[in-house]
């Protein structure tokens, strides 16, 4: 097998510096931390590790910025968007290499990222110049005139995962940069590469010193409870557990800051008899498999009818089973390595756990040889419902099939959850596909369809999946304010 460029230091040319009002600086405390590669467990990169202090002076830079980038025209911000999603597409293999070495995704899947990532720019670019079109109107007594006017909420605090490291940052920096926020980015330690080699580009395509601040950091909670707690931050954007999204909200609520969370997810994936075993197969491969299966939207569960449920096992075992686990530098990998040990050591214990009680393993349920943090693509049968896999995100290659046999009673088990992120379904009844789809409690349905995301749609959850909405026509809500002026209705002055 071909590894491609392993050796090769692929972030060689990221500054691994705080980005602080326009400036790259070093952590006050000059510590550093180590960024690892999921594929060998050898250290690519040091990058300084930010302090309490540090986080404070970005959150100063931001204060400071924000009157004047709230003030710049909207086609100015849209056409800074405008060149850096156009700079990042002209950087796709150079950033695709940075996140497989830091996060361990196949080089194809990195480069499907970069564009994802990027379209978000695009798309924010294009919304930052249509903010406008508040209410005009008289109330409805006749007596007062009121304008409803779309102001930026202010600094933001955006706290991104290690999943997706640059997607999920242009999710977030692209609606706040386009509504004329200014931002302090929180990347995930383990991927903090690809967040600055972008903060890298949009000080090159003309983004105002201050407007786009980041700290990487070791120690998240030093430095984010006080910023929180502080009173500067007016929104706070954070992607990743639901455990961490409910301190997090604890840690808001005294300045009242508003919040975005996109959090945890426990997908049903349910297969109907009347499915099309060829759509659901393709689909189930992409919603389990993409991304190693670290995917707040990867299939968690899968409900199968009985009548199907042998031939689409075996189906998808053939095909998860023929997938090739490998560095996602190398030629033809499917599968990269998990994100560090212990997420796969978690791995593992769930599959244990859920043969323990009686489900049949029809592929993988191991781990191969040699370094990094691997995990074989895994089908698993006969899933017994209170098996800790059903109610845990699984975060990897693992497939865990229930079957069912009353249509009721599977919409009932899919929503027995405290999570509603997404849901699929397999159905070629139309009425069949349209009553589940609103009978499932989540945020978003895949109807006879493996992937949902899309910069263009809103994408969030209910329940303890999260607060708001991230992409669409309601994106760049998440980061204004509908401010009222009223003028009363009055004869004009004589003369
Ligand atoms: P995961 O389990 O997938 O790593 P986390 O929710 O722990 O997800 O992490 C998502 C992001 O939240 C990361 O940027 C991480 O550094 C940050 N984070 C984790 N704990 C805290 C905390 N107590 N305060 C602020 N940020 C945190």
């Amino acid at each position: 097998m071909t590894v491609l460029d392993d050796r090769v230091d692929v972030a060689a040319d990221v500054t691994p510096l705080l980005l602080i009002g326009g400036r790259w600086v070093d952590s006050g405390d000059g510590a550093t931390m180590p960024v690892e590669n999921p594929a060998t467990g050898e250290v690519i990169r040091e990058v300084a590790d930010a302090t309490a202090a540090d986080g404070r002076a970005a959150l100063d830079a931001a204060v400071a910025a924000q009157r004047s980038w709230a003030a710049t025209p909207a086609r100015a911000r849209s056409d800074i968007l405008r060149r850096a999603y156009e700079r990042v597409i002209a950087d796709t293999d150079r950033l695709a290499a940075i996140m497989t070495a830091e996060m361990g995704k196949p080089l194809a899947e990195a480069k499907g990222e970069v564009a994802y990532a990027a379209e978000f720019l695009r798309w924010f670019a294009e919304e930052a110049v249509r903010i406008g079109g508040g209410d005009f109107t008289r109330t409805p007594d006749g007596a007062n005139r009121a304008m409803v006017v779309r102001q930026p909420v202010g600094p933001c605090l955006l706290i991104t995962p290690w999943n997706f490291p640059l997607a999920m940052g242009t999710r977030k920096i692209g609606p706040a940069l386009a509504a004329g926020c200014t931002v302090v980015l929180k990347p995930a330690p383990q991927t903090p590469l690809a967040s600055l080699a972008l903060a890298q580009i949009f000080t090159e395509v003309g983004l105002p010193d201050g407007v786009l601040n980041v700290v990487t950091t070791s120690r998240a909670q030093e430095v984010v409870e006080p910023l929180l707690r502080g009173g500067d931050v007016r929104k706070l954007s954070f992607t990743g557990s639901t455990a961490v999204g409910r301190i997090l909200l604890e840690q808001a609520a005294p300045a009242v800051v508003r919040t975005s969370m996109e959090l945890g997810g426990n997908a049903p994936f349910i297969v109907f008899a009347d499915a099309d075993l060829d759509v659901a197969v393709d689909s189930a491969v992409q919603a389990k498999m993409r991304n190693m299966g670290e995917a707040c939207t990867a299939a968690n569960r899968f409900f199968v009818h009985e009548s199907v449920a042998e031939r689409f096992a075996g189906r998808l075992a053939q095909r998860l089973g023929s997938m090739v686990v490998a560095p996602g530098t190398a030629e033809g990998a499917q599968v990269g390595p998990l994100i560090d040990g212990p997420s796969r050591e978690k791995v593992a214990n769930l599959v244990s756990d859920a043969v323990v009680r009686g489900a049949k393993v029809l592929v993988g349920g191991d781990a191969p040889e040699g370094p990094g943090y691997f995990y074989n693509p895994t089908v698993l049968t006969n899933v017994h419902p209170d098996s800790a896999l059903t109610r845990t995100e699984i975060f990897g290659p693992v497939a865990a099939i229930q079957t069912f046999t009353d249509s009721d009673d599977v919409i009932a088990a899919a929503n027995d959850t405290e999570w509603g992120l997404v849901g699929y379904v397999f159905t070629q009844d139309i009425d069949r596909a349209m009553a589940v789809s609103e009978a499932l409690e989540v945020g978003m349905v895949g109807l006879n369809a493996g992937v949902v995301s899309n910069p263009a749609t809103p994408f969030g959850g209910i329940k303890q999946s999260g607060l708001g909405r991230e992409g669409g026509r309601v994106g760049i809500d998440e980061f204004l304010e509908h401010k009222l002026v009223v003028l009363p209705v009055r004869p004009p002055r004589e003369g």
